[in-house]
């Protein structure tokens, strides 16, 4: 049965057995799970990190950004989430499929950069500091 709508359930641990239309949130482990909108019950991990998955909270409920687009399962769906609602969105092809990849390897490369940057800076100011 696809999932029209997503409860949010904000836990420390992701649990071993996912319930359908429910969309688990670890902030400590930083990761979040659900089993997939079209209704296969494949397990997906979004990580969150601002080159990864955000998600954000509201009143109605939970946005999450980017799309999930599930091209490794056989379903290959594709949806946003939006205030819980599920929003499905056209199958990507192939190439486009290998463009976002490519995008996203590179936000992620950016993303780890600067991570090791601010590092840098860090230590040399505790090296300044004589620390
Ligand atoms: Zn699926």
């Amino acid at each position: 049965m696809r999932t029209e709508i997503f409860a949010p359930v904000v836990l420390k641990y992701i649990p071993r057995t996912l319930e359908p239309h429910t969309f688990y949130i670890s902030e400590v482990y930083g990761t979040t799970a659900h089993l997939c909108a079209c209704g296969c019950r494949t397990k997906v991990f979004l990580p969150l990190s601002p080159a990864e998955w955000r998600v954000k909270f509201d009143e109605v409920g939970i946005t999450v950004r980017p799309s999930v687009g599930n091209w490794e399962f056989p379903c290959r769906s594709h949806y946003f989430i939006t205030q819980n609602a599920v929003q499905w969105a056209a199958a990507w092809d192939q190439v486009r499929v290998e463009d976002g990849r490519r995008k996203d390897g590179h936000d992620l490369d950016k993303y780890f950069d600067a991570r090791k940057r601010r590092k840098f800076w860090r230590r040399l100011r505790g090296r300044l500091l004589g620390r």
